[in-house]
């Protein structure tokens, strides 16, 4: 249910890597954003976690620049890549191979950060020391499971129209 003061977000969003060379365009609303603690999240950032909005992959594109690519092996065991750019190495979005339908977005590269709240955190048993959690935060150890949850909240707190 739209809250007082929820923000209403102009779809497509768009955002950038930290140099430019990259752009990129999310179509339709993202399913979700959330907090991961995990420690590739920590390697690839630098920060305490990234912030991820998990966007359908045929709603995503590059509008500028190729990315560069890069593959591992996620902490849940998955065939996890990342785009990035090759010029400043701004991590842009992370997929899996075989696909899911899905791409998790570093929202904290989208032009407007104003509006962005995660539902929820996931691999809290990583997460550093400090951290102070909301009474009402959805809370999970490792990879949740069932994401029903972190996508209702999230829905519950933001809207998205048509630009
Ligand atoms: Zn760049
Ligand atoms: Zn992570």
């Amino acid at each position: 249910m739209a809250g007082v003061g929820m923000p209403t977000v102009k779809l497509p969003i768009a955002g950038g890597c930290q140099c430019g060379a990259l752009r990129y365009e999310i179509a339709a609303p993202p399913l979700m954003i959330y907090a991961c603690h995990c420690s590739n999240c920590q390697k690839q950032s630098g920060g305490a976690f990234v912030l991820s909005a998990t966007v359908m992959e045929p709603s995503f594109r590059f509008t500028d620049g190729a990315p560069a690519k890069i593959e591992w092996t996620s902490d849940a065991g998955n065939q996890r890549y990342g785009l990035f750019c090759g010029d400043c190495g701004s991590r842009i979005a992370n997929g899996q191979t075989p696909s899911i339908g899905v791409l998790s977005v570093r929202a904290g590269t989208f032009d407007d950060t104003s509006w962005l709240r995660p539902a929820g955190h996931i691999w809290i048993k990583s997460a550093q020391p400090w951290i102070e959690f909301g009474a009402d935060d959805i809370l999970c150890d490792v990879q949740p499971t069932e994401y029903g949850p972190f996508i209702k909240r999230f829905n519950d707190k933001v809207l998205f129209i048509e630009g």
